[in-house]
């Protein structure tokens, strides 16, 4: 029998538009979860949407914050997350974008979206993407000990009718090592199918946060998306949290960059 479906909706009671989970913790790699939550603070009447898209993947990435959760407790690492909907800001794209605040996402037509004043997006900028920004700085600033900035993603196995074989993709911005090395760990130590740049890639606009606070900083990093199917129920997630803290700790390693602050240069 199928355990029940994982469908944790983050922070609905919260007024902050970020959060730092396990602020204590030891290790460099800094988790990033900026999908984490399909939350539509109340002042935005859910963007005109239906209930089911309120709740589909266009809205969050099903099963990614609770897989960050996990990693975060395997990996002893610190934990950023936006607690807002993407739909309301993509907190992966800069303000610059025309993907931050889209008015149509696959086949789903977003209302509250549609021809937004200056007035109405900065108000999201600074509501939704500014402080979620302002804590990921802060978390890295204060973290002081060459911080490996790990983001954390799912997708859909059917996109606009195509059907993706990827099941994790590891993805990344200028410097592949870390992405590389993984997928060639991946592709002999795992029974998943591990792909290289897939299903984005760096040209899609997805390594916004890699960029800012990863590359531009100096700082490793690599993200890593999982197909939402391998993320429905505890013992999957369970599993792949098992099996990415593992990648990632042996492909650090390898590249010199371990994951023990103890043990860093
Ligand atoms: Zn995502």
């Amino acid at each position: 029998m199928h355990q029940a479906r994982v469908d944790n909706n983050l922070s609905d009671t919260t007024s902050s538009a970020a959060e730092l989970l396990n602020e204590q913790a030891q290790s460099r790699v800094i988790l990033v979860c900026e999908h984490a939550s399909k939350h539509f603070p109340q002042r935005y009447n859910d963007l005109g949407l239906s209930e089911a898209d309120k709740t589909s993947h266009a809205a969050w990435d099903p099963g990614a914050f609770c897989l960050s959760e996990k990693l975060s407790k395997l990996l002893d690492a610190a934990l950023v997350v936006s607690t807002v909907s993407r739909l309301v800001y993509d907190c992966n794209r800069p303000p610059t974008s025309p993907d931050a605040m889209r008015d149509i996402s696959e086949q789903i037509e977003i209302p509250g979206n549609r021809n937004l004043t200056q007035a109405q997006m900065r108000e999201r900028v600074d509501t939704v993407y500014l402080p979620f920004v302002s804590l990921l700085t802060q978390t890295i600033k204060k973290h002081g000990n060459a911080p490996i900035i790990v983001t954390i993603h799912s997708f859909t196995k059917i996109y606009n009718g195509h059907v993706r074989d990827t099941e994790i993709g590891i993805i990344h911005d200028k410097d592949s090592e870390l992405a590389m090395t993984m997928v060639s760990l991946a592709q002999n130590q795992s029974n998943w199918r591990v792909d290289l740049n897939e299903p984005y890639s760096q040209q899609d606009g997805v390594a916004h946060t890699l960029q800012v606070h990863g590359t531009d900083n100096g700082l490793i990093n690599v993200m890593i998306e999982v197909r939402n199917d391998l993320l429905e129920t505890e013992t999957q997630i369970d599993e792949m949290a098992k099996m990415l803290a593992d990648l990632l700790k042996s492909s650090l390693i390898k590249i010199n960059q371990p994951i023990d602050v103890r043990a860093a240069i």
